[in-house]
């Protein structure tokens, strides 16, 4: 039987097309040019050839001219044209790409430059015109076509005059509705900020004829308007300049251009990347945190061109959570682009690049961490959180990855180290990381649980940021040594002569341990004599895995639940304090109440945790003066 063809209604087609392969409406602007752009390369393809043609490049050009009084915009080109059969071919057939067709037939190696590939784009004009009329010549013949249409209804050709080859594209812009503007497309700043945004490296001039004001000859305060023709585009991607030839002030007016952000740029990396796969990237690491850094508003990305084209503003996939902070574009030959242009097919390609950038990123900071200390840490003030929020989330999943260019205040060197650092440095007999952790570093300072580590000349990290100690708990072990909280039950310490007389001492006041944890009922676990304070009375410390600190970050959480540490509270026997508890004891069991409230909310006081209830505690020290 014979097979049928598929039949479109190609009325309804285009009708789709038109209305729903575009976000935003602003592309046809991008999608002509680069038509125009692809017609330009193409003499000059040719030319390779050719030797009857000569490519020069001052005579190519695109320009742009935008008529308010007749509601046109034109753009014109100094490209190959087409003739009658083409226009026939490529603008009456949707999804017709004669540029491809081009790319195969001249087998182009280098052709990657030519940008059309799916034989849509050209429609886009009926996004803002109802009309659009073009008026092509082609290279080496004398005569033009008009081909014209409103859209759906169809086209007409019909011969034309056109004095040099290229190609005019007149759209009549649609009048403005309730809900759409169509004016802005006839607005010269509106105009100039699309061809930045989508075609500023096109490599041809695309110029506009622009107003200006000018001192008349011959006087200073008297001015006139005057019309000029202005290149809009820059033309050549900085990115594709050789590293040689660009400096530091270069990479800073670009960041400023593209309004990465206000600062300047702390870092940037330029990769030309031609392995696996083939990009170029241009990538910042802002000095400074954006004001909307940890809100929900910000998003991540990088800006992503395709042969210089901008596709997307800022591609999410380019770059893990944890490197968020990282501004910058990447442009490559080699994406699979969806038919809008607009977005990519999640391809192998995109997939390999975001990886290899990953990598370029840490590399990049390693290499900060190990030459430049002092910016680094200046990177760290401003994004280390980041990177902890990193080890921390998914699991853990990125641990081993990041966990080198972490950074912990030390208690020993009085700045920030590496784990590296701190694990190098620690004496053979030590068995853990130990750390403690506190709103400040002056807090941390002062917290008697520091005491006993501290006296044995072991390090602390001090970990004041939220986020610290429940990345510690995702790590578990830097280099096999397990990190410890200076506050948890058993600190890995040898017993010495005076713990065994604490041991001592606690058995031989077991019933006073007992009426004192009577007295806290379930605020704590269990009162015991401390192994760990040396000059304090009292302190907190918890058993099991949620620390104290950690309960006062999950209580602060605005779904906070009410999850407790278990908590101890740890007396020190070698204090004059004691032998009064001792006293009371034998003599005045109110008053060992009396005193166990009072060491209990001191105990919470040093923590920086609430008092259940101030007033009783103010009438409790009044008891003690009376
Ligand atoms: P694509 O650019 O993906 O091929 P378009 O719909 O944008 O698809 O254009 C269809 C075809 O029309 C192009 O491939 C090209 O052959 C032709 N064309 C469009 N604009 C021009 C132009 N300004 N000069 C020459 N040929 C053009
Ligand atoms: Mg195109």
């Amino acid at each position: 039987m014979a097979k049928k063809q598929f039949k479109a209604e190609s009325k309804r087609l285009l009708e789709m097309m038109i209305n729903s392969i575009y976000t935003q409406r602003e592309i046809f602007l991008r999608e002509l040019i680069s038509n125009a752009s692809d017609a330009i390369d193409k003499i000059y393809y040719r030319a390779l050839t050719d030797d009857q043609l000569v490519f020069n490049k001052d005579d190519y050009y695109i320009k742009i001219t935008p008529d308010k009084a007749n509601r046109t915009l034109t753009i014109s080109d100094t490209g190959i044209g087409m003739t009658k059969e083409e226009l026939e071919n490529n603008l009456g057939v949707i999804a017709k790409s004669g540029s491809l067709a081009f790319k195969n037939e001249n087998e182009l190696k280098d052709g990657h430059n030519i940008i059309g590939q799916f034989g849509v784009g050209f429609y886009s004009a009926f996004m803002v015109a109802d009309v659009v009329t073009v008026i092509s010549r082609a290279l080496g013949s004398d005569e033009a076509y008009k081909w014209e249409s409103s859209g759906a209804d169809g086209y007409t050709i019909v011969p034309s005059e056109k004095a040099t080859p290229g190609t005019d594209i007149i759209l009549r812009i649609k009048p403005n509705t309730e809900d759409d503007q169509y004016d802005e497309y006839l607005e010269e700043y509106r105009l100039r900020s699309i061809i930045k945004k989508y075609s500023d490296f096109i490599r041809y001039p695309i110029k506009m004829d622009v107003k200006r004001s000018k001192p008349k000859e011959g006087s200073e305060n008297e001015f006139e308007e005057v019309v000029e023709e202005e290149t809009i585009n820059s033309m050549v991607p900085i990115w594709r300049k050789n590293k040689n030839e660009l400096k530091q002030e270069d990479y800073d007016n670009f960041y400023f251009e593209k309004r990465y952000g206000f600062d300047k740029p702390l870092k940037h990396l330029h990769i030309s990347a031609d392995g696996a796969v083939v990009y170029n990237a241009i990538l910042f690491i802002p000095e400074q945190m954006p004001f909307d850094y940890y809100t929900k508003e910000y998003e991540k990305g990088l800006e992503l061109y395709s042969n210089g084209v901008l596709i997307m503003n800022k591609c999410p996939d380019l770059l893990p959570d944890y490197f968020s902070f990282v501004k910058g574009m990447v442009d490559s030959e080699d994406l699979s682009l969806n038919i809008s242009r607009e977005m990519l097919q999640h391809d192998r390609q995109l997939k390999l690049i975001a990886k290899n950038i990953k990598n370029k990123i840490k590399g990049l900071l390693q290499s900060m961490l190990k030459d430049e200390r002092e910016k680094y840490e200046q990177f760290y003030k401003a994004f280390g959180r980041t990177l902890k929020y990193g080890v921390y989330s998914d699991y853990g999943t990125n641990k081993e990855e990041l966990q080198d260019l972490l950074l912990f205040y030390s208690s020993k060197e009085k700045k920030q180290v590496t784990l590296d650092e701190y694990v190098s440095r620690m004496p053979e007999e030590q068995k853990y990381i130990y750390y403690a952790t506190g709103e400040s570093i002056e807090r941390i300072d002062k917290l008697p649980q520091t005491e006993l580590v501290a006296d044995k000349g072991y390090e602390i990290l001090y970990f004041t940021d939220d986020i610290d100690e429940f990345a510690i708990k995702m790590l578990l072990k830097y280099k096999d040594k397990e990190f410890k909280s200076v506050s948890s039950g058993d600190l890995g310490i040898e017993a010495d002569e005076a713990d065994k007389a604490a041991e001592a001492e606690e058995s031989e006041n077991k019933e006073l341990f007992e009426f004192m944890k009577d007295v806290l009922k379930d605020k704590v676990k269990q009162v015991k004599a401390s192994k760990r304070l040396k000059s304090h009375p009292v302190c907190l410390s918890s058993e099991g895995e949620l620390s104290i600190e950690m309960e006062k970050v999950l209580q602060a959480m605005p779904n906070g639940q009410d999850v407790k540490a278990d908590k101890v509270l740890e007396i020190n026997v070698n204090h004059d304090v004691f032998q009064s508890l001792k006293a009371a004891f034998a003599q005045d069991k109110e008053k060992l109440a009396l005193y166990t409230n009072l060491l209990y909310n001191q105990a919470l006081l040093i923590e920086g945790l609430p008092i259940q209830d101030p007033v009783e505690f103010t009438n409790d020290i009044c008891k003690m003066m009376v």
